[in-house]
């Protein structure tokens, strides 16, 4: 790009490297720079305005210019900016949140435990699981299970949770012990003339021989999000979770359910798992706790999990393990004020109604010669793009037409992102139906230019 000297995108180029970005091409590209927001919308730095259909990174679900957590962050820091909860020490903030947490999941919970982000979320996940097993005196139970297709992030131990390319090679990864099974994309993966409830019971086949084949009493936990997000937006099908879940019961084996995405009403219901029917064990949320306004992340779990770990941290001394910034006071304050908003104004409620509406608008492209399936549920979908209806197959290299028909978007004033060829959207869940009519016509015009 001819960025001007000194300008923001030149010095862009010159001193940042961006995340999730081909570095060399960004040298050339250079950044899109979002100046600020206002409910569902952000404005570039040339001042063109966009629908953030990603709600910046399945994040922001009160939308971007909520006064409340802006005061809710004020009064905290002028209150209390930092402290943390090392060594029995606390913040009222902290012990609100944690009480709200648990009283708010779907299946009982025993405790909530605090920490930044997603990835470091699961790798606390994983960490405990570790840690439990030993307690337990099974040494032999660290194999963790996740899906191809799969995202908890990119810490090593996340990443390698994650069963997305990208994300392991060149870095090395995965580390042992953690094995990949399939992803539950009907769709794409389903033998011809298979039902849904066929391909249900085909995967959760292969997880018990899986089980079996590594020996049931090394496994100690399967990781799965609800509904896969960055892999592509995949619902699971029919009788998925329950076919899963059994296997799970039948060998003890421990269900982490990562509602990174999917909770606090995402899928029409406040979490993930009440709309599959999962029962976790552990339950991983970050992202919409806080509308992403600052960086919280939690976990919740139960007393299978909690009781053998209090034990060891009490036959060690401590349970070693937490960080400085984890369950910030302000970022603590915010995410509570955050869900207060999203009970006061029944923001789940208007994911399962305005989703209903984006799942049926987005249908009516299934027709379209470029789109090979339309999918998703309440607030969160994906328009699957193929060259041939029939067999498929990608427009020449996988994710070409993807981007393509993402940059044409986003042209037309939409922020999608491209998952390979399949399209996503993720709206803020404040959106409504005439905004959604918008965000569809402008994905109508920017298939058919792609065509
Ligand atoms: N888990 C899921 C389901 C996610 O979608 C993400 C991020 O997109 C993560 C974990 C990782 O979260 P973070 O980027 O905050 O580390």
């Amino acid at each position: 790009m001819d960025a001007q000297p000194n300008s923001p995108e030149a010095r862009d180029i010159l001193y940042h490297l961006h995340a999730y970005t081909n570095a060399r091409k960004h040298q050339e590209t250079g950044p899109m720079i979002i100046e600020k927001g206002e409910g569902i919308y952000v404005e570039d730095s040339n001042g063109k305005r966009y629908i953030e259909a990603m709600a910046g990174l399945w994040s922001v679900g009160v939308g971007f210019s909520e006064q409340r957590l802006v005061d809710a962050a004020m009064r905290q820091m002028s209150k209390l900016p930092f402290y943390h909860n090392f060594g029995h020490k606390g913040h009222s903030p902290l012990i609100d949140l944690a009480e709200k947490l648990v009283k708010m999941a779907p299946v009982p919970m025993s405790k909530a435990f605090f920490t930044n982000s997603g990835s470091e979320a699961n790798d606390t996940a994983m960490k405990m699981i570790w840690y439990r097993s030993n307690a337990l005196g099974q040494p032999q139970r660290k194999k963790i299970i996740s899906r191809k297709r799969g995202y908890h992030g990119v810490t090593i131990a996340s990443a390698s949770l994650t069963g997305l390319p990208n994300n392991q090679i060149s870095f090395d990864l995965p580390i042992a012990n953690v094995l990949h099974t399939s992803s539950p994309h009907y769709w794409r993966e389903a033998l011809p003339g298979e039902s849904e409830e066929q391909f249900s019971t085909r995967l959760a086949n292969e997880l018990e021989q899986m089980i079996l084949a590594e020996g049931p009493e090394t496994i100690a936990a399967f990781f799965g999000e609800p509904v896969m997000g960055a892999g592509g937006v995949v619902v699971p099908p029919a009788g998925y979770w329950e076919k899963i879940q059994a296997v799970l019961n039948k060998y003890g084996i421990l269900l982490v359910a990562d509602e990174v995405i999917c909770g606090f009403g995402r899928t029409g219901e406040m979490f993930g798992s009440q709309t599959f029917g999962m029962k976790p064990d552990i339950m991983v949320m970050s992202k919409q706790i806080s509308s992403s306004y600052l960086p919280i992340s939690a976990l919740l779990i139960n007393d299978r999990v909690f009781e053998p770990l209090a034990d060891e941290s009490n036959r060690i001394g401590t349970f070693g393990h937490g960080f400085t910034g984890g369950g910030h006071p302000v970022a603590a304050a915010v995410a509570l004020e955050n869900l207060n908003i999203i009970e006061e104004r029944d923001l789940v409620s208007n994911a399962r109604e305005v989703g209903a509406h984006m799942q049926k608008r987005l249908r009516e492209l299934a027709s379209h010669e470029l789109v090979g399936e339309v999918r998703g549920i309440g607030l969160i979908a994906a328009v699957e793009l193929v060259a041939d209806k029939a067999t498929k197959a990608p427009w020449g290299q996988p994710g070409a037409l993807g981007g393509l028909a993402n940059g044409l978007l986003q042209q037309n004033g939409v922020i999608s992102r491209n998952m390979g060829d399949a399209l996503a959207f993720c709206p803020p869940l404040i959106i409504t139906k005439e905004q959604v009519d918008t965000l569809v016509d402008a994905l109508k015009v920017s298939l058919d230019a792609a065509a």
